[in-house]
């Protein structure tokens, strides 16, 4: 037997910056990877954008934050 929700706690979230829809109505968010020089607007309802925090798994990329061997 096994859980069908063990996969979820067995990944590592961690606070990510995202961007937040401010329209209570509208659930749109994205992550904050990318350096916008101003607040976006959602793609959705053109309302701005708050930055906040979600709990997401990390994105693995080409920067290995391992040290040392
Ligand atoms: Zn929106």
């Amino acid at each position: 037997m096994y859980s069908r929700n063990k996969w979820r706690e067995e990944i590592p979230c961690e606070a990510t910056a995202v961007w937040v829809c401010s329209n209570e109505e509208c659930t749109c968010w994205m992550r904050n990877n990318f350096s916008f020089e101003s607040i976006p607007t959602c793609w959705k309802c053109q309302s701005p954008m708050t930055s906040g925090t979600r709990q997401l798994p990390p994105i693995h990329n080409n920067n290995p934050e391992m040290k040392g061997r």
